[in-house]
């Protein structure tokens, strides 16, 4: 633990970290010393672990990187926090990342951006952008995270480590800051699938107080490691495969293919031609429940409040205006907007009913093949003001929200280097439930 301290502090310049209390992390690797002494340790006792600032936390802050959280301390821990926790696992603090994970490159962070440790130019991706900058620069051996519609996966591929989400609802919501209900899925980021998959069985499991939560029973997600690949079925979806894809990352993908290939398993010729509507689906949904759930922020119950008020209503009004940054504010225009009495048919049910269409067509394909392979991003890690047009963020969300919109269980793997110098993720997507199939092809390849 005092190492990963000490890397943080060294590496303070990549502002992966929001917020860091040493006392703190030593009094819990003391704790796990001792259970160690005693013979109680299990297998992630006193294994150091850092926490996107969208779980709350009881000993450090919990921001969401938003100046509407700013200095905020949870009465409880997050679910997913308390059973890292109580495995004995040692936590270095609360990472940066966009605020109220809204965004593609940890631009939109209160508290300022954070920097790709491969090149100081390049955004690490959003909106986990803390948890892949620690992890990449081993400033922790492990991070967990937040998708929502690829917050995940994109900036693991940006950085070049290894990024799970889960199944939707596997995962415990409780205690993660919400911004869209239905999508939201905490996960973890870490240098190889071998460690996400030690770490995956502790984290998971249902969880009585989160009424989407799937009652499952435990289970060892490192069962498939170093297991044949013999026989497997791989979908490769033609349509993703298109122009507008980078040349080196289609280049890099088609190395993992010849991989898998080598190795046994089957490669399947595909499509998931729907898939294509899943960015104006994603953005029409994910605003709407965003918009619903940050009206918690009036600047009455917690959070940030202005000064000097003479009304309730300027109250209110001012407290979300001064509290909220640009982006959030924008999806919740968004949101309400196509929530709003005429035009909620015309957007919001048309995007369910997509939705659907899109899980739908994935149900079909998971009939034929074990595993779909597509790029995570359309390039690699682009510079810091380059997409400063919302629309362009957007569209680089391509490849990520299918899964999201469909809830399945997905990965981003490192698997080469553009010419530039910045890695580049293949995305690896599998059926409800199948987590111990990812990590299998992923640590394969790795
Ligand atoms: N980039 C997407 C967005 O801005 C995804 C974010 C996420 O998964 N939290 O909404």
């Amino acid at each position: 633990a005092q190492q990963y301290l000490d890397r943080i502090e060294a590496h303070k310049d990549l502002n992966a970290f929001l917020d860091v209390r040493p006392e703190e992390t030593l009094r819990q690797a003391e704790a796990a010393d001792a259970r160690i002494a005693k013979g109680e340790a299990g297998p992630l006792t006193g294994v150091p672990i850092a926490h996107k600032d969208i779980f709350v936390t009881q000993e450090w802050n919990s921001t969401a990187a938003s100046r509407m959280l700013e200095g905020y301390r949870s009465p409880f821990d997050a679910t997913v926090v308390s059973k890292l926790k109580s495995e004995g696992m040692v936590c270095l603090g609360k990472l940066n990342c966009d605020e109220f994970a809204m965004g593609s490159a940890n631009e939109n962070s209160t508290y300022g951006k954070c920097f790709n440790p491969w090149d100081p130019q390049a955004v690490p991706g959003g909106s986990s952008g803390g948890s892949a900058s620690a992890v990449a620069a081993r400033l922790a051996p492990i991070a967990t995270a937040t998708d929502t519609g690829g917050s995940i996966r994109e900036p693991a591929a940006f950085t070049g480590v290894t990024g799970l989400k889960p199944t939707y609802g596997r995962p415990s919501r409780l205690g993660m800051i919400a911004f869209a209900s239905s999508l939201d899925t905490a996960g973890l980021m870490a240098p190889a699938a071998s460690d996400i998959a030690s770490v995956l069985s502790k984290m998971v499991g249902f969880d009585p107080k989160d009424s989407t939560s799937v009652d499952l029973p435990a289970e060892d997600f490192t069962r498939g490691l170093g297991k044949d690949l013999a026989g497997l079925r791989i979908g490769v979806p033609r349509s993703w495969f298109s122009d507008r894809l980078n040349e080196e990352v289609r280049a890099s993908i088609d190395k993992v293919i010849a991989f898998y290939r080598d190795h046994g398993a089957v490669i399947v010729d595909m499509d998931l031609p729907t898939a294509r509507l899943g960015v104006p689906v994603y953005y029409v949904v994910a605003c709407a429940e965003a918009s619903s759930n940050l009206s918690r922020y009036d600047g009455i119950r917690y959070g940030y409040r202005a000064k000097d008020c003479k009304t309730m209503d300027e109250l209110i009004r001012r407290s979300r205006n001064e509290g909220l940054g640009a982006e959030p504010k924008r999806r919740i225009m968004i949101g309400t907007y196509v929530l709003s009495h005429g035009y909620y048919d015309a957007y919001y049910l048309k995007a369910q009913k997509v939705r659907r269409l899109i899980a739908d067509e994935f149900r079909t394909a998971f009939a034929s093949v074990d595993a779909i392979i597509s790029p995570v991003a359309p390039g690699v890690a682009y510079n810091f003001g380059e997409k400063s047009d919302p629309v362009s963020a957007y569209l680089g969300d391509l490849y990520t929200v299918p899964a999201s919109l469909a809830g399945l269980p997905c990965m981003s793997v490192p698997c080469g280097f553009a010419s530039n110098g910045r890695p580049i993720g293949v995305q690896l997507t599998a059926a409800p439930f199948q987590e111990a199939r990812l990590l299998q092809l992923a640590d394969a390849w790795q």
